[in-house]
Parts: structure tokens; sequence; C-alpha cells
């Protein structure tokens, strides 16, 4: 309403409520105005009330939404349920135009501020999180592997005659895939293994690119969140190769925004070597449903080129399920998640070493990594992998239980052995546990008391009994059932060869 209106208010009921009533009202404005003038997260979260005025507010500028507005085009924002209507707050053109993700659309004007303001949140986001020098970014309604896909594409674009991608071996098959999908050659190199934990090869990275010519690279692609027992890769050193050997450098940040050594890393790479684009899942770190992910990069000229690959309009779901939540969260309160995190790390680290010990094993002694750790699980015949199944049977997610066992995998034509422990020699069986953004302690109390119920049913054997059993004798390994949870458990299930089973989703 505008100052007419409350005049006219006035008329029907007493004066002081109206200017009350318009008050309040101003509260929810001052909010919005702050924000389209500094395009920052504001620091305290806002309340669902105001997000939904602003929302509206948005909406009715689309064209969809024009009263008496006639469409005779073949994409007019139609949409035939009033549910899926209100899913979207009555936004229904998407962003972007054929040529470009981050255009405006003129059709819809609200739903082109919309995504300029998420892109701009998530820009002051990924500083505090900490990378300071992070120069663009923008959300794209695909997940992680797929935004690695446009972003070697255009790549390729300017190395047309690069054909290698050299890539520290991660256990993800998104990763990989993206490579393959890219239609680029994957050069994998393999981790070395230091005490317990999984580390870049950096001297291999350095010989493969002497190897193949620095020409015929297409990029680096490092990762830094991952699996235990693997390391974030050495991103300083890998940093220091591209730059001198003008190679880009991609890196999959797929859950490491919510951790500081993640972020760290990044900037201190971008600082002193060559970091083109990190990539990170919006639903990982920001608690929203999966389908987003934020490319960023310290270029503004290179972040455009990859938004202009993008062919064609794109949803605008992971956009404003990420705007929605960044308002709602505020800054104060995503410093406060991320520090519960930090915290519940070291709880989730405490009480799952205790909990080896109660049943002869141990925690694996990784260090770099801030939010996936590892405990052994020597277990009598090969049962290991059965533990992950138990658990999941006890709606336990997330954890995975990889055993060793010799198993050559066939991703998209590449082959790898111990498909999912990063290394085709770790030593022992483990099971993995993350401590992600939103994790309770209740949650780590429930797993432990439910880890040790299933522990306590198996035959331990001694932790340091493991590689004997499983690794020197893997021949005569019973051929375990596949697990009856296929595609829908996280846990990897690595079996002997020749079995049936095949790696559950990684
Ligand atoms: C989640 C994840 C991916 C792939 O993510 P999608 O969003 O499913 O494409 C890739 N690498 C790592 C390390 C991940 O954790």
């Amino acid at each position: 309403m505008d100052s007419d209106c409350y005049k006219l208010c006035e008329k029907l009921i007493p004066e002081t409520y109206v200017q009350q009533g318009q008050q309040a009202k101003q509260v929810h404005q001052n909010k919005i105005r702050h924000l389209l003038e500094q395009k920052k997260l504001p620091e305290e979260g806002w309340s669902d009330l105001t997000i939904e005025i602003l929302l509206q507010e948005f909406s009715v500028m689309d064209s969809n939404n024009f009263p008496g507005n006639c469409g005779v085009g073949e994409r007019e924002a139609r949409v035939f349920s009033p549910l899926v209507l209100k899913r979207h707050y009555n936004f229904g053109h998407g962003i972007g135009r054929s040529g470009e993700i981050t255009a405006i659309q003129p059709k819809a004007a609200g739903s082109s501020l919309l995504m300029k303001l998420a892109n701009s949140l998530a820009l002051d986001l990924i500083r505090l999180c900490g990378i300071p020098s992070v120069k663009s970014c923008f959300v794209v309604p695909m997940a992680t592997g797929m935004s690695m896909v446009l972003s070697m594409l255009t790549f390729r674009q300017s190395r047309p005659d690069a054909k290698f991608v050299i890539w520290p071996r991660i256990d993800q098959k998104s990763c990989i895939k993206s490579i393959i999908t890219a239609g680029l050659t994957p050069v994998v190199v393999e981790n070395i293994l230091e005490g317990d934990e999984l580390r870049t090869d950096v001297q291999a990275v350095r010989d493969k690119v002497v190897e193949l010519g620095a020409s015929n690279v297409l990029c680096i692609f490092t990762t830094t969140s991952c699996f235990a027992p693997r390391a974030p890769d050495r991103l300083e050193e890998i940093g220091e190769i591209c730059k001198v050997n003008d190679i880009p450098h991609l890196i999959n940040n797929a859950y490491g925004l919510q951790c500081t050594k993640c972020t760290h890393l990044i900037q201190q790479a971008a600082r002193t070597g060559r970091v083109d684009v990190f990539v990170q899942s919006t639903d990982k770190n920001f608690m929203v449903p999966v389908g987003g992910s934020i490319i960023a990069g310290f270029e503004d000229k290179l972040l455009e080129k990859i938004s202009k690959t993008y062919p064609g309009r794109a949803s605008m779901s992971p956009t404003m399920d990420l705007f929605i939540t960044l308002l709602s969260m505020g800054s104060r309160g995503y410093k406060a998640l991320v520090k519960q995190r930090k915290e519940l790390y070291t709880y989730l680290k405490t009480s799952l070493s205790q909990c080896a010990t109660r049943h002869g094993q141990r925690l694996l002694n990784i260090n770099q990594n801030h939010i996936s750790m590892a405990m052994t699980l020597a277990v009598e015949g090969s049962s290991a992998t059965d533990i992950g199944s138990k658990l999941f049977t006890r709606c336990v997610s997330g954890t995975r239980v990889v055993a060793p066992t010799g198993k050559v995998s066939d991703i998209n034509g590449q082959k790898f052995c111990n498909f999912g422990a990063h290394s085709d020699v770790y030593p022992c069986s483990y099971l993995t546990a993350a401590a992600g953004i939103g994790m309770t302690k209740g949650d780590v109390d429930t797993f432990i008391s439910r880890l040790d119920k299933v522990l306590s049913k198996c035959k331990m054997l001694p932790y340091n009994s493991v590689s004997k059993s499983v690794v020197d004798k893997q021949e005569d390994i019973s051929i375990p059932q596949p697990s009856s949870n296929g595609e829908t458990s996280d846990e990897v299930t690595l079996q002997p060869s020749g079995t049936v089973c095949d790696d559950a989703s990684v």
C-alpha cells in the first residue's frame, strides 16, 4: 500500500492504529531497502514474513503476473497447477536468456532481480567463509558434477587441443564422470599414503605435466572436501604448478565452504599460485534441497564466459532456495552453524575414537581432513561391509565402509582398483563418518550408540591384523552377498573381483 492507501485507511479505523501498522510495515521495507543498497548478507536473519513480502514484491514484477497480460509466445510461464505456482511463489520464468544464464530476462524483472541478488549474497558468503579475494560467482541449477563439466567445457574453448585433465585420484564417481562427460581424458594421479592419510603426489603431478606437455593439459582438477582417509589436495603446490605452466586450475570444493580448512587452502592457492574456478554444492553447504551449485572464481571475465557457455534458460528453484535460506540465516546464523559444525567435528572425533577403542579398533590418524574421519574395521571374515548395511538398516545414513579387496571397477571405461578407497593399496578396512553443517549433538550420540550395538554383535579382530587378513589373502575371501541397500545407501561396498555386486553409489 502507498501513502494514499494509508490515508484512506484512516477513514475506516482510528488514525493511530493505521500509523502503528504503517510503522510495522516500514520495518520490513527498511530491511528490503538495505538489502538492495548493500547487496550483502544481512547480519541478522530475516523473518519468513519479510522474506515473503520481498518475494511477492518481486513476483508481481514478472509478466506472467501482470494483470491483463496477454502472452502469445511459446514460453509464457503458464503454470497449470496452483500448487506448483504456490511452490514457486508465482515465479515461472526461470533465470537467464537463451544466450547466458546470468542475463536479465525482459519478461521477468522480478526473477532477474532475485537472481542478481542471490549471486551477490553468495559472493558475500564465500568471502565470509574464508576466501576474501573471490571475484565473481553464480548459482547454477545443476549439481557439482555438471557444473564442473560446464567449467571444463569453457576452458576447452580457449584450449581446444588440450585433451588431458590431470586429476589426483578422488573416488567420487561424479568427479571422474564429469571429466569423461566433458569429452576429456582423465590422467589419474594416485595418492601417497603418509601415515594413515592419503595425500597428493605433487611430484607425480609435476611429472605428468612434463610427460604430456603443458599445452595438452586442459586443467589440473583438485579436490578439497573428500572422504577420509583422503586429505584435501595440496592446493598451494598444485596452484604453483598451474601458474608456472600456464594451466587452468579447477577445484572441486563440493562441501568445503563450511570448513575453513578448505576455504583457506583455496585462498592461499589463489594468492600464491593459480586458481581459476572452484565449485561447491548448494545443498551440502547451505542446507537446501539438492539441485544447485555455485561456480566461483577470481576473474570476472572467466566467470562470465562460463555463464555464457550454459545454453538457454535455467530453473530458478536452486537460486530461490539459496536466496531464501541466506536471508533467513543472515551472516550471524551461518557463522553460528559453521562454529557448531566445527565443535561437533571434535565431538564426533572423540566419541568415535572412544567407540573404536571399546571394540579393539582405533581412529585413523587423519589431521588434514576436518570434515570426514574414519576408524578401522577389523572384522572376522569378510563382514566389514555388512556393518555398513547393518547401520543403514538401523537408520544410520552417510557412513561408508571400505574394505580393500583388490576389486577392479570400470567407471566409464576407466579402471580403478579398490574404487571408493581413493587408493589401490590402502592397508585396512575402515568406516567413515562426517560432521556436516546442520548436524546435531543428538545425531552424534545416536550414531555412536547404534554403532556400539552393531559392533558388539560382530567378531572384531585387533585392528593391526586387518591388513593381513584382507590384503594378503584376498583370494580366499568368501563372496559376500550384494548389499540389500543398493543405490540408496551412501556406503561403498568393495567386493572381491568377479562378484555380481557393484559399488553402491558414491
Ligand atoms: C558431492 C560430491 C560431488 C558431486 O556432487 P554432485 O553435486 O552430486 O554433482 C563431487 N565430489 C565430491 C567430493 C562430493 O562430495
